[in-house]
């Protein structure tokens, strides 16, 4: 079966992982800073913290941030649940902004108008989370130049974009957001089985950050001076939210690796996109002037209704031929948790909602084969006009 998205593992990156297991750290021990050192030099400069996974980042994130009761915190819905959810657990209340047609990161003009919106009723919006959807970022600048306007936090869920470009640099994220959040789940651009990570250029948030990810635990050295070598202090509440050296070392394995990942994903879109653009009632996922895309999925957008065709069916008739596409995503505003909890309907954000009704995934992976492409085209071009 050929899915959507899935790791690339090689030799190096199973050496990488057999070393950390023959030594004498499984957990806290050198690796875990060697990926930080490394994701630093690629993303840096800056403060980097791995956690556990990209919710737990943001999570940590927003308590680092300060949200809480009466902080409303804006995002796009077109993202993994992940985004508004961590929100929540901050005890901070989500509100979603609609996207733009052009590339489905957050509509920058609604944006404003939504944070306007809130002023009137004398509320203030504490924060914006950028999600550079599939691969895309967001238009950073100006998204930068709003946060200034109306002194807001800026938060990049850059869980798809690991390895794209704005503006010519591959670390864009950390010159305009204040804080960068990753995620290193097997279908994100590299993987360490789970995993994630927090950037930051605050050197104050990144010891809150530090702090979070290990029970609030404070270990200072001039205390232990005085105490004892086994004295520590917890001064706040945080969680176990660290990343083992065993998913570490992978990592460290795979970023070298990022930039070739980038490149066959570019070579996949590529390809798709020369043989796409011709067919009727389909939208390409094309990049902005100043964005190199890292593709991490390839949201194709069909016109269902004029191709006649059921999507339903479409996704079994796609699984005969032993390809699982996927949909990216149901726009969080439409599961039934949050309708009830802050009475959403559709028609809401009825930009995502259309990008919804119409968006495929097509499989999209470094490792993924030609002859695997093309029975992927061959299988749209049967059950296509
Ligand atoms: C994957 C993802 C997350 C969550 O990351 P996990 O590592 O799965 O917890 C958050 N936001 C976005 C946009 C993602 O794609």
């Amino acid at each position: 079966m050929i899915s959507y998205g899935r790791q690339t593992i090689d030799q190096s990156d199973i050496d990488a992982v057999i070393d950390v297991l023959k030594s004498d750290y499984l957990t806290q021990g050198p690796a875990v800073e060697t990926f930080e050192k490394s994701l630093l030099e690629k993303f840096g400069p800056g403060f980097c913290s791995v956690v556990s996974n990209g919710t737990a980042a943001l999570h940590i994130t927003g308590l680092a941030l300060g949200w809480s009761e009466n902080d409303i915190i804006i995002m796009s819905p077109l993202t993994f649940l992940a985004t508004s959810n961590s929100v929540l657990y901050c005890g901070a209340t989500p509100d979603f902004c609609d996207i733009n047609r052009e590339d489905y990161t957050i509509d920058l003009n609604k944006l404003e108008k939504k944070i306007k919106s809130y002023e009137q009723k004398g509320k203030k919006v504490k924060a914006v989370i950028g999600v550079d959807f599939a691969g895309h970022p967001c238009d950073w600048s100006s998204l930068r130049a709003i946060a200034d306007k109306y002194n807001l936090q800026l938060v990049n869920d850059n869980c798809h974009a690991a390895g794209a470009s704005y503006k010519g640099k591959i670390n864009y994220a950390l010159n305009y957001a204040d804080v960068v959040t990753h995620s290193y789940h097997p279908v994100k651009p590299l993987t360490t089985g789970e995993g994630g990570a927090i950037f930051t250029k605050d050197k104050g948030l990144d010891s809150q950050i530090k702090k979070l990810r290990s029970h609030g635990m404070v270990k200072d050295e001039n205390k232990m001076k005085e105490k004892g070598t086994w004295f520590y202090e917890m001064r706040s509440l945080g969680f176990n939210y660290r990343l083992s050296d065993i998913h570490a070392a992978l990592g460290t394995s795979q970023l070298k690796k990022l930039e070739e990942f980038t490149i066959k994903r570019n070579s996949i879109a590529g390809i798709y996109n020369d043989s796409l653009k011709n067919k009727l009632n389909m939208t390409l996922p094309l990049a902005s002037a100043d964005v190199s895309h890292s593709y991490h999925l390839y949201p194709l957008l069909i016109d269902f209704e004029k191709e006649n065709l059921n999507k339903v069916e479409f996704f079994f008739e796609m699984k005969k031929k032993g390809i699982n596409l996927q949909v990216h995503y149901i726009p969080i505003h439409l599961q039934p948790f949050y309708k009830q909890r802050f009475n959403y309907k559709a028609g809401d954000f009825p930009v995502a909602e259309d990008f919804y009704n119409k968006e495929v995934s097509l499989p999209i992976f470094p490792s993924l084969l030609s002859e695997e492409q093309e029975h992927v085209l061959k299988s749209l071009d049967e059950l296509l006009k």
